[in-house]
Parts: structure tokens; C-alpha cells; sequence
């Protein structure tokens, strides 16, 4: 059963304004701006809305906010849908801002007619300059006074193409001496001769943010516009455009953007990392985008788990990668199959042990009673790992040892009795005699050993790539940063090593996990071919996040 959880401040806003029979049910939507990949705070946004939505009876739309045309692209469309698909959530509507082009236009005509916007000739340095500051009043255009009929005249001229990027701008009329800077006759339209990407070259006016998003908003008849704090702002003129233009009454409410430790969440320097090449692309596993951790083989129901925990904060916090982690490890724990793999390998020789046989034995996928096996050749030469030996352990080493015991996972006993070494002094093999009565699962020995260590037989071994990433950055708090945040990336966040696999690893497909044995998480990464696999390590087995800290 679901824990009882107490509600969070929007919930709490959803549930007064549906008892209030202020709405009956709600809608929400998710806005992208298409111009990059989703990252992990997108999913913080995503599974907000679309959890508010399905909590609530509601419904949510997927909105491209694609109102500036120089920045956007299909590409970045097509992979935001496959985001939040991958994600587990449906959308009711597919729509795009641009697609209110036209009833924008009106929306302006509209306000200038009721005086309430003009047009503008100042370049816009001046515009900058008559702004004033937040301490300083702004001052009035010159162009402010303009008559209703000239500025519609203007604004259709502007629309039919008769003047040049930046010659004229669209303005609000509303308080140049206004406390709130965005207030200041904001613009609502810029010319600019650009391709946009779905609307061609019919426009060559463009709305801006502000003007465009709240009215997609009501247009869509959006009842809780969910965004993050830098829009507390623009929420005043939000509620200006409705009023003004007397149209359907969305509401604007904001809670603090998601950050997280030794990474970064910005599609703008995301970019550059991908363009300057100190990442292989935007699904890069070392990249917070959907599509990089997707990769890496983050689960969508661990981000979803992540997500919910983490809340909706009204103020800016930076959390813990490792709580991610956590939520990863939680559930590949339960649907990663267990396979064997030695990553440092030194070779173990069964000198009592046929060299012609092999013997089947299975080993469980899964550690739970009943589970599933798959079988593992077991023959005269394994190789384990190089540090499950030790040629003078500590007390309480209980791995192999000479003249010491171990149990080799899914198969037997087996006791270390000669250590060969190279001119080097390395050792190159350890000569081990097993006990054929100690076979798992039938385990006559009557011999008990403290530790089991994991192995593959070195005729079958597959050798496969492994990818071991670590932090993309080197400190903690990325935001605070001065100066090139480039310098602080992290040298060491990929290291790719051989590793020798058990032969169902073979076997692997794209979206399989797989837990490695002691070694950690694993998954198939799409650079594989028929003859060469390649795994990505997803997350270590190291649980810095206990379960009383969840
Ligand atoms: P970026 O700064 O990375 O470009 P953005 O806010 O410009 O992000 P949009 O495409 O405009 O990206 O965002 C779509 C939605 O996702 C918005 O509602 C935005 O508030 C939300 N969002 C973006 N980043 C975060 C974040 N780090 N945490 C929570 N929500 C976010
Ligand atoms: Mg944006």
C-alpha cells in the first residue's frame, strides 16, 4: 500500500480550488522549448504536471513552445516526444504555440484597439536605455502616444513584411514607472525574417515568450500553468494579458527548478559540451539528459520514484546525485538479472579437475527463492578476479588464500595450494584443487566457508568492453562556479577496460539490466555489435543511501 504522504503546496492549491468548485477537473501542460534534449529537471516538470493530471482526473498537453525561430529544430521535437513516452506518461494533445500564430496576431490587434499596445520605432538600445532600473523609473517612447489606427496600420505592415529585423517592435501600453520591470510596456512582438520550423516563411513577426505562453495557456484552457521560480516575475503580467483580453482565466503557479550535485542542468551548456566534444553527444550516459541516462540505464520507474520523493520546493535546492542512485539501484535490484564477470582476471587452474570436461551448472537470475536459472560452463581453467586473492591476507580475509578456502558462486569449494609468479614476481596462476562433493545445491561437504567470490571458465569467457563512468563534474555545486566551467569536468568520468564475461552474456539485448555480479549494474549500450559487446556500468553496488535516509 502507498505510503500516506502529505500534500504538496500545489496539490494543496488543486484540491481547494476543486472543492471550491472552481474547476471540476484540471489540465496541465508540459512546454518544451524545442531547442535541446530533455534533462532530469524536465522530468522533475514532466512527472509534476503529468502526475498532477493523472492524480486529479485531469488531463495534460504536450506543448512545443516554438515561438522563436531561430533556435528550433524537428530533430529536438521527435526526441522530447520519445522522452516523456520513455517517461510513462501520455499527453491528451500534441500541440505547438506556433500553431496559435494566427490567434496571437488577434490577441494583438485586439489589445490595440482597446489602446492598449502600440508600436514602437526605437532601436533597441534605446529601448534598453528608456527602461530604467529596478531603482529608476523607465521613461515614456516617444512612439507611445501613437493613435489606434496608426498603430494597427504599423502592426499589419509589420505582419505583410515592410520592414527589416529590429526596425519595429510591438509594445504593451502599460506603466513605464511600474515597480515591476516586466510590466514596463513589455514587447510582444519582434520582426524577424527567419524559417521557422513548422510555419515555414508565413510569418516574419514573432510573439515573445510572455505574450505567447500565457495566451497558449488559456487558449488550451490550461487551469494550473505549472512553471519554475524565475517566472514569479512574469506572473503579474501573466494575469494582465487574461484580463485584458478577457479570455479563459489559467493560473500561474511556480516551484524551484531541480538541481543536482557534480552535474549541470542548462540545454545551453549541455550544447556546448556535445558541440566542443568533451561528451560523445547528447546521449552521452555521462550527460543528465533523458536520452544519457537512458543510455547509461537509469530506469524510467526509478526517475518516476526519484521524482516523487524529492517533492515540489518553493525554494532553490540542490540534491544529491546519490539520492538518484538510490532509487536506481532499488530497482535494478529487483529486474536486473545476476551474471558473472571478472573484470581484472587471474587464472585459477582445478588441477583435480578433468581439462577435457565441462559441466552445465545453473546459477539463479535472481536472488529470490524460486527463481528463474540460466546455466554457466564450469571446466578446469576460471578466471576470478585478481583482488579475490591474497598471498599474505589479514585476518578475516576470507576470499582465496594460499592453503585457504573459497566458495566459487553457483559451482564448488575450491582451496588454493601453489601461487605461480612471473620473473616479474606477479602472479600469473593459482593451482586450486575443488571439492566434488561442495557442488551448490547438493552440498555433501560438510565444509563451511565464510566467502564467495564469482568466476567464469576461461574456455567459454566472452570478452566484452566495459564503460565505467563516474561524475561528469568535479565539484559538488556546479552553479558556483566562477569563471569556464569547462575547467571543472571531471578527466577521469569514463575509463573503458576489457572484462570476461559468462557466455549468456552473449545473449544480452538493448534494455536488458543486469546486475554484474559485486561489480555493479549493467546494461547493453546501443556502439555494440554482433561481435563485440559493449556494457555500460549504470551504478555501482555501493549504497551510500540507507533506507532510514529515504
Ligand atoms: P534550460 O534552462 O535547460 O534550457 P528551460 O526552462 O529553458 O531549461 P524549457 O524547454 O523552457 O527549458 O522547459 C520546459 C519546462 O520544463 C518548463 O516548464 C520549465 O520550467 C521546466 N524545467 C526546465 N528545467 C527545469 C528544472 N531544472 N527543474 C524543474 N523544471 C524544469
Ligand atoms: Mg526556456
Amino acid at each position: 500500500m502507498a505510503e500516506e504522504k502529505s500534500l504538496n503546496f500545489i496539490e494543496e492549491i488543486i484540491e481547494a480550488d476543486l472543492k471550491a468548485g472552481k474547476h471540476t477537473t484540471i489540465a496541465t501542460r508540459f512546454p518544451p522549448e524545442p531547442n535541446g534534449y530533455l534533462h532530469l529537471g524536465h522530468a522533475k516538470s514532466i512527472c509534476l504536471n503529468f502526475g498532477l493530471a493523472l492524480k486529479y482526473g485531469g488531463k495534460t498537453n504536450l506543448r512545443f513552445d516554438d515561438t522563436n525561430p531561430v533556435t528550433e529544430e524537428t530533430e529536438y521535437v521527435e526526441s522530447i516526444k520519445g522522452d516523456v513516452e520513455w517517461l510513462g506518461f501520455r499527453w491528451a494533445q500534441e500541440l505547438y504555440a506556433s500553431d496559435y500564430f494566427p490567434q496571437l496576431f488577434d490577441f494583438a490587434v485586439k489589445l490595440i484597439s482597446k489602446g492598449l499596445a502600440y508600436v514602437d520605432d526605437s532601436t533597441s538600445e534605446q529601448i534598453a536605455e528608456m527602461k530604467g532600473t529596478p531603482t529608476q523609473p523607465g521613461k515614456d517612447s516617444p512612439y507611445r502616444t501613437r493613435s489606434v489606427e496608426e498603430n494597427l496600420k504599423l502592426f499589419a505592415e509589420m505582419k505583410a513584411g515592410q520592414y527589416r529585423d529590429g526596425e519595429k517592435v510591438l509594445r504593451a501600453k502599460i506603466d513605464m514607472t511600474h515597480t515591476n520591470m516586466l510590466m514596463r510596456d513589455p514587447i510582444l512582438y519582434r520582426i524577424k525574417h527567419a524559417h521557422h520550423h513548422r510555419t515555414g516563411d508565413a510569418w516574419c513577426i514573432y510573439p515573445m515568450y510572455d505574450f505567447a505562453h500565457g495566451q497558449s495557456d488559456s487558449l488550451e484552457q490550461i487551469t494550473h500553468s505549472i512553471c519554475t521560480l524565475e517566472f514569479v516575475p512574469h506572473r503579474e503580467l501573466y494575469d494582465w494579458f487574461i484580463e485584458k483580453l478577457e479570455i479563459y482565466p489559467s493560473r500561474q503557479y511556480e516551484f524551484a527548478r531541480l538541481n543536482m550535485t557534480y552535474t549541470m542542468m542548462s540545454k545551453r551548456k549541455l550544447l556546448q559540451l556535445v558541440n566542443e566534444k568533451h561528451v560523445n553527444g547528447w546521449d552521452d550516459p555521462r550527460m543528465p539528459t533523458l536520452s544519457g541516462v537512458r543510455r547509461r540505464g537509469y530506469t524510467a520507474q526509478a526517475i518516476r520514484d526519484f521524482c516523487d520523493r524529492i517533492g515540489v520546493a518553493k525554494r532553490d535546492n540542490l540534491i544529491d546525485i546519490g539520492l538518484l542512485e538510490f532509487f536506481v539501484r532499488e530497482d535494478l535490484n529487483t529486474i536486473g538479472a545476476r551474471r558473472m564477470v571478472v573484470f581484472d582476471p587471474v587464472k585459477v587452474v582445478i588441477t583435480n579437475y578433468e581439462e577435457t570436461k565441462t559441466e552445465m551448472l545453473p546459477s539463479e537470475n535472481y536472488p529470490d527463492e524460486g527463481s528463474t536459472v540460466r546455466t554457466m560452463p564450469f571446466g578446469r581453467d576460471l578466471w576470478i578476479e585478481r583482488e579475490d586473492f591474497m598471498e599474505n591476507p589479514p585476518k578475516k580475509y576470507f576470499r582465496l588464500a594460499p592453503g585457504q578456502m573459497v566458495r566459487l558462486k553457483s559451482a564448488y569449494i575450491i582451496a588454493c595450494e601453489e601461487v605461480i609468479k612471473n620473473d616479474k614476481g606477479e602472479v600469473t596462476e593459482l593451482r586450486c584443487r575443488y571439492i566434488p562433493e561442495s557442488r551448490s545445491g547438493s552440498d555433501t561437504s560438510g565444509i563451511n566457508v565464510k566467502g564467495v567470490i564469482h568466476w567464469v571458465s576461461a574456455k567459454h569467457a566472452l570478452p566484452v568492453e566495459v564503460r565505467l563512468y563516474d561524475r561528469l563534474f568535479k565539484v559538488e555545486d556546479v552553479s558556483e562556479i566562477e569563471g569556464d566551467f569547462r575547467d571543472y569536468l571531471n578527466p577521469d568520468s569514463l575509463k573503458v577496460q576489457t572484462a570476461y564475461a559468462e557466455p549468456e552474456l552473449g545473449n544480452a539485448k538493448r534494455g536488458e539490466h543486469f546486475q554484474f555480479l559485486r561489480m555493479g549494474y549493467f546494461c547493453l549500450d546501443p556502439d555494440s555489435t554482433h561481435s563485440k559487446k559493449i556494457f555500460n556500468r549504470t551504478v555501482t553496488l555501493r549504497d551510500t543511501w540507507t533506507k532510514d535516509k529515504k
